[in-house]
């Protein structure tokens, strides 16, 4: 089975800077779903915010297993109702990996419901990134470290809910360490943040980073049919309880009504 994978980027560096566009002359997004595309059980397109509706459509995310986040410069631009039907679509089993700065994008803080800051410096730092576990499927063929030699650094605090699991911790030449490899569930979908990806530095051309989001996108493939309505909270009268019941007490609600929210 092919796992269909979208890789979103805002593309306004690549554009403005000339650093970024030295090194990704073609855009971030597309650097990643070339380095994706290495892997014949991966297909994976690009979609950018320049696009009408940022790329992104109902019709695009049924057909989009995993999506890969990338974004900087141009949060705020996101609008509300890409951000809602990326959110429905995790919920509903698409998987979601959130790259490096999308730490503050619109759709991670949605799915995290917390802050999702940290501290940070852009110096040109070492950092090395140690594995926490050696058969997690994310860091399957890694060894049990690997070095960027440039990279901005993010350290701890991160202002994120406790994950599901911790795949690696960041080492910074400044002294800092940040958990930079973290997993939720968040309704039906998985949900991976990878920590590098400074978009002056030359990150998604390495191979191991390479390796993690190959890896990523087969872990966050959720194959299960998606949940048609993941939002939804039936009302169960009293009459279909499995068990017999006797209403008691005084209600506020009818039968079968839709509630609140
Ligand atoms: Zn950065």
């Amino acid at each position: 089975m092919t796992i269909r994978a979208l890789v979103w980027g805002e593309n306004v560096h690549e554009r403005k800077n000339r650093v970024v566009a030295q090194i990704y002359p073609q855009g971030m997004h597309q650097a990643i779903a070339d380095a994706l595309n290495a892997d014949p059980a991966i297909r994976a397109g690009t979609a950018t915010l320049d696009q009408p509706g940022h790329g992104i459509t109902p019709q695009r995310l049924a057909q989009t297993d995993v999506l890969l986040w990338w974004g900087h410069a141009a949060h705020g631009d996101v609008s509300d109702a890409v951000t809602d039907m990326v959110c429905n679509a995790v919920w509903s089993g698409m998987g979601a990996i959130f790259l490096h700065s999308a730490h503050f994008s619109k759709p991670f803080r949605r799915l995290m419901g917390a802050p999702c800051n940290l501290t940070w410096r852009e110096a040109g730092e070492r950092e090395r990134l140690w594995l926490t576990t050696r058969n997690h499927p994310i860091a399957a063929g890694l060894p049990d470290h690997f070095e960027l030699e440039n990279e901005e650094m993010y350290g701890e605090p991160f202002g994120v809910p406790e994950p599901l699991e911790t795949v690696f911790v960041s080492w910074f030449q400044g002294g800092e360490v940040f958990r930079s490899g973290l997993t939720w569930r968040r309704g039906a979908g998985n949900v991976f943040y990878f920590r590098p990806g400074h978009e002056t530095y030359p990150t998604y051309h390495d191979a191991t980073v390479q390796t993690v989001l190959r890896n990523a996108v087969t872990w966050a493939h959720n194959p299960a049919p998606r949940l048609a309505d993941p939002g939804a909270a039936p009302n169960v009268p009293v009459a279909r309880a499995l068990e017999p019941i006797t209403e008691r007490g005084p209600r506020l609600h009818h039968d079968g009504e839709d509630g609140l929210r």
